[in-house]
């Protein structure tokens, strides 16, 4: 499993507090673009790659049982091994919304 606090997350979440409030004013700007920058460097991640490691089964696609050896497959990507980016799902969700509405 991914550590819910990684490296980051704490920058980003640095970067929001900073662009969004007043605890240092003079920084602001400069924060806001590198949110923006990481923001755009996420949505082109997700364009190229849309799909990252399962994180229940590592990527491996299935499970072991540690006593008996049993194998079977991971419930949460039917056994592929891949899961779709958060953002990449939005992304999707967007686009079939528009296409019903161009019908
Ligand atoms: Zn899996």
């Amino acid at each position: 499993m991914t550590p819910i606090v990684t490296p980051a997350r704490v920058i980003v979440g640095l970067l929001t507090i900073v662009t969004f409030s007043d605890v240092w004013p003079q920084a602001s700007p400069l924060a806001g673009g590198l949110l923006a920058l990481v923001a755009g460097g996420y949505v082109l991640g997700c364009a190229a790659f849309p799909y990252r490691k399962c994180r229940a089964c590592r990527g491996m696609g299935r499970h072991t049982s540690g006593v008996f050896g049993g194998i079977r497959l991971c419930k949460r990507c039917d056994g592929n091994g891949l899961q779709l980016r958060a953002g990449r799902h939005v992304w999707n969700a967007i686009n079939r919304h528009r296409s019903r509405r161009s019908r």
